[in-house]
């Protein structure tokens, strides 16, 4: 056997007892990160090593440190699943390794995206002719999408800053609901743009439309920005209202939807997303609701030519085509083909199925909360309308002293939060993989931290 098929093999069977380990480990991990530094080798070997040796060192080393993320019962962050046709797909992609920038250069990967972005305009209801991009996060998808925004409210009001910069530009207004996630300052900061401005939300961390009405000042240059999921209560921006103010006084709207924007794929969600179809730009994650791998953030612009006027890429050696190219729609130049797996889970799940999926993961957390009302001294502090559940259980320090028990019990994992000034626990789920059952253990774990804390 040549050392690279002995090498996938041996991950390919590290790769099953790891699954094969969730049903029963502990959610959290057993060793530090520098208990793990220990094990693999603090200084550099001076002799090579097998391939699959390589493969077995790691493994071993890593076991303990490992966190049972894709477990049905991590319910920490949005952290996603991974569907089994989007790891497969993954592995190829590595295989393969296609430097997917240029459709002469890489046409299979190439086309496999440009389907997936057709598919997922499709599924989301969004614009047909859309630019679509698949960078490696929401992060980095609100980065490129207010990127085109900067550009082009920059550009309408006379000022071309691709060529000029920043210094000198007129003043570019960035208004946000004050329960924006924090993701999106970091790419204002990324941008140059400052801080935005916070408009007051609701107790659901709801933008509240009037307040938006009456912070806009028609004809200067501003952009909105509006979210698709509260990481606490999972609700939604009043897309129609908050839209139609903005773009009346001139405003570019972008939607951070990093896990709610694939609400509007189940028929019975759809109306949380009511309306947001008249926006700019949308982001979302591939890698939360969509259950790929790591890392697959989505970047959609209505216009795909602004996309294209801020990414677009220019050089000597690369061949660029009339269509556009995959390394014209984000920020990267080199990169794998990310939208592989998002193909993949696509045509695994189908229409259907990913409208179950969302279903399921709010089926799921409405459990969540129906259990949790049960417990004594539980306050579900959320409207559970997506698949977020926002608990306090009394004072902030028993709130805290049950989450610690939670992760001690090893059973689920839970994240802890603060929630409009009171400690919380927050229950998020997001993976395919989670069952009632799951659900069943979790809220079992979660009385006996009540009984216990
Ligand atoms: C997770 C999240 C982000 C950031 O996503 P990353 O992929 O971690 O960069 C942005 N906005 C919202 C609403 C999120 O939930």
């Amino acid at each position: 056997m040549d050392p690279r098929t002995r090498a996938l093999g041996r991950a390919h069977e590290h790769a099953l007892s790891w699954f094969a380990s969730l049903g029963e480990r502990p959610v959290p991990p057993a060793a530090t990160a520098d208990e793990v530094a220990d094990r693999l080798g603090r200084a550099l070997p001076d002799d090579p090593c097998t391939p699959a040796d390589v493969v077995d060192l790691l493994a071993e080393a890593c076991e303990a440190g490992l966190t049972a993320m894709p477990s049905g019962r991590f319910y920490g962050m949005v952290i996603g699943g991974t569907e089994p046709a989007a790891l497969a797909a993954d592995w190829l992609v590595s295989a393969w390794d296609q430097n997917n920038g240029l459709r002469g250069l890489t046409p299979a990967t190439a086309a496999v995206e440009e389907v997936a972005a057709t598919w997922l305009l499709d599924l989301l209801g969004l614009p047909a002719d859309a630019g679509v991009g698949f960078p490696t996060s929401a992060t980095t998808a609100n980065l490129t999408c207010l990127l085109a925004a900067r550009d082009s409210i920059l550009r309408e009001a006379g000022w071309d800053a691709a060529a000029n910069g920043l210094a000198g530009a007129p003043g570019l207004r960035v208004l946000m609901g004050a329960e924006g996630h924090e993701s999106v300052r970091y790419a204002l900061r990324y941008l140059g743009l400052g801080a935005p401005e916070t408009v007051p939300a609701d107790r659901q961390g709801r933008l509240d439309p009037d307040a938006l009405v009456g912070a806009l000042r028609p004809g200067e240059p501003t952009i909105v920005v509006l979210q698709a999921g509260n990481v606490h209560s999972g609700a939604f921006d009043p897309f129609g209202p908050a839209i139609a103010a903005a773009q009346a006084a001139g405003a570019w709207v972008h939607v951070d939807g990093a896990f709610g924007l694939f609400a509007a794929a189940s028929a019975r969600l759809r109306h949380l997303t009511d309306g947001f179809e008249e926006a700019d730009s949308w982001t979302t994650d591939a890698h939360k609701t969509l259950n790929v791998p790591y890392d697959c953030g989505i970047a959609i612009v209505r216009s795909a030519e602004a996309l294209r006027a801020v990414t677009g890429k220019t050089g000597a050696y690369l061949v660029l085509g009339e269509v556009g190219e995959p390394c014209d729609r984000v920020p990267e130049l080199s990169r794998r083909a990310r939208g592989v797996p998002v193909w993949a889970v696509l045509r695994s799940l189908g229409r259907s199925g990913v409208a179950d999926l969302v279903d399921g993961f709010c089926r799921h957390a409405t459990a969540f909360a129906e259990g949790i009302r049960r417990l004594p001294g539980a306050e579900v502090l959320n409207d559970v309308v997506y698949t977020q559940v926002c608990v306090a259980f009394g004072d902030d320090e028993r709130t805290q002293a049950i989450t610690r028990a939670v992760l001690e019990d090893g059973t689920a994992w839970m994240s802890g939060s603060r929630w409009q000034g009171r400690a919380a626990l927050r229950v998020s789920v997001s993976n395919w993989a989670t069952t009632s059952d799951d659900v069943r253990r979790a809220l079992g774990a979660l009385a006996h931290a009540v009984e216990t804390a």
